[in-house]
């Protein structure tokens, strides 16, 4: 069997922070990081990133865009494309995230076409995916969540190394209530089958994230869960000590 991929830490930022605050941030961060096996990645805005493109360079720790487009130029106004945010040296860019699919109504389709569009210009795509609480509730959680997966991977063939999976039930997102890691490592393991499914021995290299309400205290059980690769952390990826506390838990 193939080796277990790197633990990636992906900080998704949201909307927060400003970008004159983006650079020293970055910078801060470098100055502190502990030696650590982990890959870490900075999710900010788009209007952070060129700061973080000067002041992480050289660094190691990689950054990347909470979305994008799935169109490649053009009259689309608003909109960022793949090869934008690659130009800038972005390495990943999330795509379906949750608060996306509700608040802007991006389907499993729409999602397929940016992590599409991503792996086209030679950025690693972190496609999330996720069910309800009533979906969970209803008992019906992984069955809901593989389907979305597979829709939302559907034609995106590009090299499976280049690609991020991360699973984010709804109901933890933000709200303090973690999964358990039991119910992180059920789900990534029913992930890992599917993308075996899809993509054949080259999915052992897919990295699986676990995200809602990771924090110090619990990153390390859930990162240690034989098929969670990482994590994509929110709230507590805003303040530098918290992010700390994770890569020394790590
Ligand atoms: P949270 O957010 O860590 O604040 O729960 C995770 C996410 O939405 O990516």
């Amino acid at each position: 069997t193939a080796s277990k991929p790197p633990i990636l830490l992906a900080l998704n930022w949201k909307m927060n922070k400003l970008p004159s605050e983006a650079g020293p941030w970055a910078k801060a961060l470098q100055e502190e990081l502990p030696a650590t096996q982990a890959e870490v990645a900075v999710l900010a805005p788009a209007t952070h990133l060129a700061f973080l493109a000067s002041d992480l360079y050289g660094s190691g720790v990689a950054f990347g865009a909470q979305d994008l487009s799935a169109h490649a130029s053009g009259a689309y106004t608003g909109e960022i494309s793949a090869a934008m945010l690659s130009d800038l040296g972005a390495r990943y860019v999330i795509t379906g995230h949750s608060e996306r699919r509700t608040m802007h109504g991006e389907s499993d389709d729409t999602v397929a076409a940016k992590a599409r569009a991503a792996q086209g210009a030679r950025l690693v795509p972190i496609v999330c995916v996720g069910e309800a609480l009533e979906i969970r509730e209803a008992g019906r959680h992984i069955d809901v969540t593989l389907t979305q997966l597979r829709g939302s991977l559907n034609r995106v063939d590009g090299d499976p190394s280049q690609l991020v999976i991360a699973y984010e039930p709804v109901w933890a997102i933000g709200t303090g209530r973690t999964a358990t890691a039991a119910d992180a490592e059920e789900m990534a393991g029913a992930i890992r089958k599917t993308l075996h499914e899809l993509y054949g021995e080259a999915a052992s290299a897919i990295r699986v994230l676990y995200g809602g309400s990771v924090k110090p205290d619990n990153v390390r059980e859930i990162c240690g869960q034989p098929n969670v690769n990482g994590a994509l952390v929110g709230g507590a990826s805003l303040e530098l000590p918290s992010v700390l506390g994770m890569l020394a838990a790590l």
